[in-house]
This record gives C-alpha cells, structure tokens and sequence, in this order.
C-alpha cells in the first residue's frame, strides 16, 4: 500500500500524491497562472510542437525519448514554463516550450542549487528569458585558446581565465559571471557574461 508523500494518506494506490493533495496543488498553480497572466490557445501550442522536433533541453528527438513510465501519459513531450510560474512566469505562448517529460521534472524537482559538492556531477546553464531566442540554453564558451572566462565585472580587464569548467561552480559562488554561448544559436554564437544569480547548476 502507497501512501501520499504529502499527506499520508493511503486513499489510493496510483500516484505519489493522493487525489485530495493533487486537487489542492493544481488548484494553487491555478491560482497563479491566473495572476501572473497570459494565456495561450491549443492550437497555439499544437503549432510550437509541431515546429519543434527534439526536447529543448537535452536535445533528443522525440522518438528516441522512452516512454513514460505511467502509460496513462501518452506523449513524451511536455509544456515547460520558460521562466517557472512560481517565479511570475506567464501563460503566454512566448513563455512556453516543449520539454522531454525527463528534464521537465527534473526541472522541478531539482531546484536551482549553486552548492560545489559533487561539482563533477554538475554541470551549469543559462536559458535566455528574452529577445528572439527565448529558451535557447546557454553553456560556458570555450574561448580559442581552450579556456573558460569568469569575471567580476563587465570589464575585459578583470577577466579570468579557468581551464576547468568544474572550477566555474567556484567562481560563481564567489559572484563571477561567467562568458556562455551557444554555437547553434546565431545571435548567441560569441559569449555573453552571464551573471551568478542568472546561472543553473544541473546534475548530470
Ligand atoms: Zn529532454
């Protein structure tokens, strides 16, 4: 017999969460989809998802995601909130991208962490929040001569130079921005310094 992890109770056996506790969660991210505002149609939706053949996040088409493990869920691609609704995120369509199931949850249940432990086993991002590129993901640029830049400042002078992208979780938790790109994204292809508190710590 399953109990909720919430509650406790053992009123079912299908879900973590009992319907009660699962009732109450969607009646509160309700509540702020509604304040935050926006909205967006399923055609809207239906229209993003057909532009959009791979998970925006770990890359994989959407055929080579495994199934879930709930076969109830049939589609493997879920709706991710750009900047999280419990962040102020809106509903718009322009807020909204397609996640592979996988790394929509485990967005959520691995919270933005900026702790250097296990530093091997992390790894870190930037998603653009705005400008025409909205979702792109953003990783340490290795400059020319094979190095990271980290920088206290926006001034080239105060630049430093890392070898090791593990030492970049270092740098950030001392307040360094770092310089990050993404070689597939035209205007994101030379680095801009992303400042510490912009930055996502991962697990890989
Ligand atoms: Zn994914």
């Amino acid at each position: 017999m399953k109990t909720c992890t919430k509650c406790g109770s053992t009123r079912f056996n299908q879900w973590d969460r009992c319907m009660d506790c699962r009732n109450e969660r969607a009646k509160v991210r309700n509540a702020r989809l509604e304040k935050n505002g926006g909205a967006h149609t399923s055609s809207a939706w239906k229209a993003l998802l057909a532009a959009t053949s791979r998970c925006q996040d770990c890359g994989r088409l959407w055929h080579d995601i495994p199934p879930r493990p709930d076969s109830r869920y049939r589609n493997v691609w879920t709706k991710d909130h750009i900047v999280p609704v419990i962040q102020g995120g809106s509903d718009d369509i322009s807020n909204i991208r397609p996640l592979c199931y996988e790394c929509n949850f485990k967005r959520h249940t691995k919270p933005i962490n900026t702790s250097t432990e296990n530093k091997n086993m992390k790894k870190i991002r930037y998603t653009v929040k705005r400008g025409r590129s909205v979702g792109a993901i953003l990783s340490p640029h290795l400059h020319e001569d094979k190095h990271f830049v980290v920088s206290p400042t926006r001034f080239e002078k105060d630049y430093v130079r890392v070898k090791n992208e593990a030492e970049l979780l270092d740098w950030i938790a001392k307040g360094f921005s770092v310089r990050m790109s993404n070689p597939d994204v035209k205007s994101h292809r030379s680095p801009s310094l992303i400042s510490p508190g912009s930055i996502e710590v991962y697990e890989v």
